[in-house]
């Protein structure tokens, strides 16, 4: 099928049974790639396939299941090497990431907590990264996309304490741009994914049907909205794809001018849903 956006190429999904996971393997099936969907659960990975093939029936790669914990190298580097038997991988989106709810300030954050973040988000990221380069060169790769998905709370203070996240997501951009720079020679591209909070179950079930607490979040978008999932994914399949070839080291925000934002009161922002 010619004029697909990532045909022939194989990419590699972490986190993939979440939301941007799952939207970005639809997007990533849909335009030829061949991918392997990893997750920690294998519950929801087996629940997420279900729904990538609905929704991608047309897909002309290849899919395939891969239970992983993005903290333990042995488990990436399994799951990068089952990409041999395709040739290698091209694309590789590391996204599995946590907040975990007794994160908090800088008093109040156990320490254990503070490890578990860092140990996924900060050092999943590092091993997605390294055996995604080994891949790369061990199959005589000139080019390969890598994206490791960040957040807006990398680039501006979160209000909401939440320190180890936010350290976590902060060491995902730097180390994103150092990657960048190191590799650039060698073709191999690495982009990060600032998402601003989006519209998730789990935000829904926290707001709840309490309008005024949705609206004291909302106003800090100046689209008066949160973003959807498929709306970070349609930015992952374009850092994906060969049209980003001169995008490298970008801390790139998908956030609706949400960091851009200087909430005044007088702002036609801060009306109040009709
Ligand atoms: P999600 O919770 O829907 O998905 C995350 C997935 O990662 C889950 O399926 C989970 O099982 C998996 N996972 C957790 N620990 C893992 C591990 N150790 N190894 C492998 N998989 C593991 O969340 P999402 O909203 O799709 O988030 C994806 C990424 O986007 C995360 O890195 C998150 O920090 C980031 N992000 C999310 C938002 C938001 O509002 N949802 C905003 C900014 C950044």
């Amino acid at each position: 099928m010619p004029g697909l956006r990532l045909e022939g190429k194989n990419a590699i999904v972490t986190g993939a049974a979440g939301g941007i996971g799952l939207e970005t393997t639809i997007l990533f099936l849909r335009e030829g790639a061949s991918v392997v969907m990893a997750d920690i659960s294998e519950p929801a990975l087996e629940k997420a396939v279900a729904k990538a093939k609905e929704a991608a029936p047309e897909m002309v790669g290849k899919i395939k299941t891969a239970k992983c914990d993005v903290s333990k190298e042995d488990n990436i580097k399994a799951l990068v090497d089952s990409v041999d038997e395709w040739g290698g991988v091209d694309i590789m989106f590391n996204n599995a990431g946590i907040m975990h709810a007794d994160d908090a300030d800088a008093v109040d954050t156990p320490e254990k907590i503070w490890d578990m973040t860092q140990n996924i988000n900060v050092k999943g990221v590092w091993f997605g990264s390294k055996h995604a380069v080994l891949s790369l060169r061990k199959h005589n790769k000139k080019k390969g996309s890598i994206i490791n998905t960040a957040s807006v709370v990398a680039l501006v203070g979160a209000a909401t304490p939440q320190l180890a996240y936010t350290a976590s997501k902060g060491a995902v951009l730097a180390m994103t741009r150092e990657l960048a720079i190191v590799h650039a020679r060698e073709g191999f591209r690495f982009n990060a994914l600032c998402p601003a909070p989006l519209n998730t179950p789990l935000l829904q079930d926290w707001l709840g049907d309490d309008q005024a607490k949705r609206h004291r979040r909302e106003v800090h978008f100046p689209t008066g909205r949160f973003g959807e999932a498929i709306e970070q994914a349609q930015a992952v399949l374009f850092l994906a794809s060969d049209e980003a070839s001169f995008v490298n080291g970008s801390d790139f925000v998908v956030d609706g001018g949400m960091t851009k934002a200087y909430v005044t009161p007088e702002g036609p922002a801060l009306a109040a849903p009709s």
